[in-house]
């Protein structure tokens, strides 16, 4: 996303002790299936999904899968009652496969092959997004059976990923798209935006949900049919390294915004980030140590090239722990298992003196991390462990 590695340094360890039941759930998880795993805790899908929810009451929630794409995720948001927004095939069939409601998904994808199209439409989706006229003309086929979303840009330096760099036009452009689409015969449902991720202040929504709503006023001045849906995207914040707004409080003025579009608009809104980034704990153990340079390099199973690659395409600060607190505390770096040389997660940190197979801990790995992992030089990527996932269980399982 950010394009630029980034490695933890001393903010993102912390000298935390573990909860006796947490350190006996990691040693026996590596003890029943080795490592490097990723725990996928369920009930942290529920929780956070809950809360958004709770948070945004009048908006409908569709699940982004880009972050983490798992099937389980899709099973226990389905059960909660979420909706989903797709942006490929992969991911239409992965909807597919765990039996989502076609009428519970969105397909937000800008920029689409006809193949794309084809594909979700073959599945039900209907709601599709352009943001030029060059996608739209791609819709001239389908019309009957397709309604579009156009989505216009909101520039966000301060994101993790400012997603409308890439995506989405000026308000100018968007009347144009929709009077052009009413020549055409395409009906547009309405607009949508994405203020870019790991967006911090609520501001951003705020700004662009009145930009959108004096569009919507345009449309009707200008005598083209009323638009009915505004979808918010998504950008929602989670805490890492560094603790961000409560979401509660977080949405207040995005809640105070959107009151202020007529009450026929339905809003929607794509989070990825903030439903699943608490979800994993990652596990990494350590293959192999040397000195270097006055620093312990401790050379872990799972590195960039894998479960960490949020590094390389994300700027997450991902909080590690160890498993191991006590004896004398040295500068160290925790490298990554491939031979090539960026692949290093963490330099100057502090830690106590390691053994082969101690454990690194990694917390808020659920988002853009399995999802952009490789398997570069043939090591393979971390199995993901399952808990929780019936509600009220405790079972375990990998999945
Ligand atoms: N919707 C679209 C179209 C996106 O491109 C993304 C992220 O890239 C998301 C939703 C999810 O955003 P986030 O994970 O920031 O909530």
């Amino acid at each position: 996303m950010a394009h630029a590695h980034s490695v933890l340094d001393f903010h993102s360890f912390t000298a935390q002790t573990l909860a006796a039941d947490e350190v006996q759930l990691i040693e026996s998880s590596v003890a029943q299936f080795g490592a490097p795993l990723l725990l996928l805790d369920c009930d942290v899908i529920r929780q956070q999904y809950r809360a958004l929810n709770n948070a945004l009451p009048n908006v409908t929630l569709h699940f982004a899968l880009k972050p983490l794409p798992h099937p389980a995720v899709v099973r226990t948001l389905l059960e909660e009652g979420a909706s989903f927004d797709l942006a490929t095939s992969g991911e239409v069939e992965l909807v597919a496969q765990e039996g989502v409601p076609a009428e519970r998904t969105i397909h937000t994808h800008p920029i689409k092959r006809d193949a794309d199209i084809r594909d979700a439409l073959a599945y039900g989706c209907t709601v599709f997004v352009v943001d030029n006229l060059n996608e739209l003309a791609k819709f001239k086929p389908y019309h009957n059976d397709v309604e579009l979303l156009v989505r216009l840009s909101f520039r966000n330096a301060e994101a993790f990923a400012d997603l409308s760099k890439k995506f989405g036009c000026s308000p100018e452009q968007a009347l144009t798209i929709i009077e052009t689409a009413q020549a055409w015969n395409i009906r547009i449902k309405g607009l949508s935006f994405h203020v870019g991720s790991q967006t911090l202040h609520p501001q951003k929504y705020v700004d662009a949900i009145r930009t959108c709503k004096q569009v919507m006023e345009q449309v009707v001045e200008r005598g083209l049919p009323a638009l009915s849906t505004l979808d918010i995207g998504g950008g929602f914040p989670v805490s890492y390294s560094q603790q961000v707004m409560p979401i509660d409080q977080f949405c207040v003025p995005i809640n105070e915004a959107l009151n202020e579009l007529p009450e026929t608009v339905q809003v929607l809104a794509e989070p990825g980030r903030f439903i699943v980034a608490q979800s994993v704990t990652s596990i990494a153990s350590v293959m192999g140590q040397a000195e270097r340079d006055g620093q312990m390099w401790y050379y872990l199973d799972d590195g960039i090239y894998g479960s960490f690659s949020g590094l390389m395409f994300d700027d997450a600060q991902y909080p590690l722990v160890t498993l191991k607190q006590d004896g004398e505390y040295a500068p160290s770096v925790l490298a990554g298992p491939t031979c090539d040389s960026i692949d290093v997660i963490a330099e100057n940190i502090m830690l106590p003196k390691l053994d082969n197979g101690d454990v690194i801990i990694g917390r808020m790995m659920g988002a853009y991390t399995s999802a952009t992992a490789t398997d570069f030089n043939f090591f393979k990527r971390a199995q993901t462990v399952l808990l929780n996932e019936h509600d009220q269980s405790c079972e375990r399982m990998i999945g």
